[in-house]
């Protein structure tokens, strides 16, 4: 099977990113997940493997039909990955991880179901925004995907609970950096917990929607 160099170059970006994120602390063991839309399918992290460690040439290459095109049998979260690129014609990408801080609050009892965390800071309003709280589901139960579907239309990242974030992105950069920064969030929401805090006022949000116009 021939390999595009657009390709050649994801498979490469994948394998750097998880090494990154693995080495930071951000995708312990063999947990998290990534994928990227190809132009013939789809590639995402194998089952089981280590984003430290990944071979750029044993990532599991899907169809669209989930079928195994090339590479190692795909993470069996590649069902959440799939609702998500089929809901939304503009993610190029998609990043799931366990990292601790907000799996930590996807555990805090009452959250707001429709957005999670507060507006501590403009840089999670633009690159967040709204983020839902999908219901608990079991590991590979196939009405999550439903579950991620509804929600998937209208927002980029998702905070499943008692289990972690989902984000997809035009880019895996964009992706990776949205992530990291709902994490840095959660991190905040967390430290600040029991403070009183000041958080952007609907005005400010406004403000910051009008100028810098961010995803959903
Ligand atoms: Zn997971």
């Amino acid at each position: 099977m021939t390999i595009s160099a657009n390709e050649q170059l994801l498979r490469g970006h994948i394998v750097e990113h998880g090494r990154s994120l693995f080495d930071r602390g951000l995708a312990a063991g063999s947990s998290g997940n990534i994928s990227v839309r190809l132009q013939d399918g789809w590639l995402l992290t194998p089952t089981d493997s280590c984003l430290g460690q990944l071979d750029p040439a044993r990532l599991s290459k899907l169809n669209w039909e989930g079928k195994l095109l090339s590479g190692d049998a795909p993470s069996k979260e590649a069902f959440l990955h799939r609702a998500i690129y089929e809901e939304r014609a503009d993610a190029n990408a998609i990043v799931h991880l366990h990292a601790t801080y907000s799996a930590a609050v996807s555990c805090m009892a009452g959250l707001d179901p429709e957005n999670c965390m507060p507006p501590l800071t403009a840089y999670f309003v633009m690159k967040v925004g709204r983020l839902p709280l999908v219901p608990y589901h079991r590991p590979g139960d196939v009405a999550l995907a439903d579950a991620i579907r509804a929600l998937a239309r209208t927002h980029s990242a998702l905070l499943l609970a008692n289990h972690g974030p989902i984000v997809s992105a035009a880019t895996l950069e964009a992706a990776i950096y949205t992530i990291e920064e709902l994490e840095e969030t959660a991190k905040l929401f967390l430290l600040l917990r029991d403070a009183p805090v000041r958080t952007l006022t609907d005005a400010q949000i406004a403000e910051l929607q009008s100028v810098f116009a961010p995803k959903h």
